[in-house]
């Protein structure tokens, strides 16, 4: 998978050369680009934004540096990114979301500031490439580079050979709608608390039943709202008498 980010801040990214991306970067499963938006400014100050039309407080940043920024990564004889620019007011992100952008060949990320970026880059955008406006909760950030980072993360361990054990993506919150089991680790009391006496059984169905068990109560009690979106094909006759 191909990724570049655009921001005013390519610091923020060093952490993607630490852990299992930085890994994926070594080995050529992601290439992926940090990119200065000052580098498609043209003025002395390289400005990047300016006060709003209508008014109000903050400042807005200026088409003409996103604009170049956005046709140097979509050349007309190339098949154009999948832009994503993080927005509070964007779709929620989602595990199904990084799955359909771990299937993307190239994604580019625009990274706003202050109060965003100038409506109409989004719209000429839109032209010529797809884009979604992403938001990471509900709740306001300085800025997109941290957004970024957790899509990245999100995306990049989806893809194949990136994380080491393949099957914890399968087993893992979100996964298939509900929220993973707790778990546990040696030694079996710490502090005066025991492990599960299941969890030690060596006994794989009673595991597996527990597990569940867990994972529906847990979701039923933190996030009633997946457990009622979950499809009722995917429940087993003890799970609904649980
Ligand atoms: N004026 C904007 C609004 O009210 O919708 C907020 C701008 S925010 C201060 C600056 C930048 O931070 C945004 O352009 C976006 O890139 C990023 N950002 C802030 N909150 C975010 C969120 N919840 N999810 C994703 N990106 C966010």
């Amino acid at each position: 998978m191909r990724v570049d980010i655009v921001s005013i801040f390519p610091e923020y990214f060093a952490p993607l050369d630490l852990s299992l991306i930085g890994k994926a970067r070594a080995n050529g499963t992601l290439r992926l680009a940090v990119h200065d938006l000052r580098s498609w400014t043209h003025d002395v100050h390289r400005t990047v934004d300016d006060t709003p039309y209508g008014g109000g407080p903050g400042m807005v940043m200026r088409p003409e540096p996103w604009g170049e920024a956005l046709d140097a990564f979509a050349p007309a004889e190339l098949t154009p990114p999948r832009l994503l620019v993080p927005s509070p007011a964007g779709v929620p992100f989602t595990q199904a979301l990084a799955h359909e952008l771990a299937a993307e060949p190239h994604l580019l990320f625009a990274c706003g500031r202050y109060e965003g970026i100038d409506q109409r880059v989004l719209d000429h955008a839109a032209t010529r490439m797809p884009v979604t406006e992403v938001s990471l909760g509900d709740y306001v950030l300085f800025g997109g580079e941290v957004a970024v980072l957790v899509i990245l993360e999100a995306v990049t361990r989806l893809l194949p050979g990136v994380l080491g054990n393949a099957g914890s993506l399968t087993e893992e919150s979100h996964a298939h709608g509900l929220l993973e089991a707790p778990m546990y680790t040696k030694p079996a009391t710490w502090r005066g608390l025991d492990v599960p006496e299941v969890l030690r059984s060596g006994d794989h169905g009673r595991i597996a039943r527990w597990r569940r068990d867990e994972a529906l109560a847990r979701t039923g009690h933190r996030r009633p709202d997946m457990l009622t979106a979950l499809d009722p094909e995917s429940l087993d006759k003890r799970d609904v008498a649980a």
